[in-house]
């Protein structure tokens, strides 16, 4: 048996849609359900569904054998323990640094910027890797309201349409990384399992149309 955990929300309802190409369906409506392993039409597959944070985790760990993660989480969590084996090419956006539209030409002068961001790790990277001295806060949602309210400077965060940035009057700035969705796998299971796996990237690749 393989477990695979999948991420709620946004990613979820395009990963599904994915499956579903390839054959495998789950047996309970996920948004009808508050079960939190799920079994599928192939009874060799059973998935789990949790926050896509906590994705990364499950496969280091091995509780789950694969995953299905938004590069953001993969690098936030350091991708430690884990083969990274496909690009699924859903869920696209771009990771920012975003700063309110009136200082957005307004040199970085500060000596220690204030950021905030779900993103700790990438974004203290970010900056460093910039000769910036930042100092972040972590929020776990509404970060656009932070420089609003004179928590931080800019904030760190996914872009998609850019509809969010705009209705809270802020402006994109840097872009830190381009995201999609990742296949990955834990490394122990790539050994133990690799038929099982090499055979559902196969499968998974010819539908994303995405290079191995
Ligand atoms: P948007 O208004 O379309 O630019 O979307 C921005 C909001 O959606 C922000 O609150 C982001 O954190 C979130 N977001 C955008 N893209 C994603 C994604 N691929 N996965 C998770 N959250 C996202």
């Amino acid at each position: 048996m393989i477990t695979v955990a999948l991420s709620k929300g946004r990613i979820l309802k395009q990963t599904l849609p994915l499956l579903k190409k390839i054959g495998i369906s789950l047996v309970d409506d996920p948004y009808n359900s508050r079960k939190l392993i799920f079994s599928a039409s192939r009874d060799d597959i059973q998935f789990v569904i949790i926050r896509a944070t906590d994705v990364p985790t499950f496969v280091q760990f091995g509780a789950a054998d694969l995953g299905v993660v938004g590069k953001d989480g993969l690098m936030e969590h350091g991708g430690e323990g884990l083969c990274e084996l496909l690009d699924l090419r859903i869920s696209q956006c771009r990771l920012m640094t975003a700063v309110p539209r009136r200082s957005e030409n307004v040199p970085r002068t500060r000596k220690r910027l204030r950021v905030a961001s779900k993103y700790v790790r990438l974004a203290q990277q970010y900056y460093q890797s910039q000769g910036m001295q930042a100092e972040v806060i972590k929020l776990y949602g509404a970060m656009e309201l932070a420089p609003l309210v004179g928590l931080a400077d800019e904030i760190v965060d996914l872009v998609e349409t850019g509809n969010t940035l705009r209705a809270n009057d802020l402006v994109e700035k840097d872009l830190i990384a381009n995201i999609s969705c990742r296949l990955i796998a834990n490394a122990a299971s790539m050994r133990t399992r690799h038929q099982q796996i090499a055979q559902l990237v196969d499968q998974l690749a010819e539908v994303v149309g995405s290079e191995q």
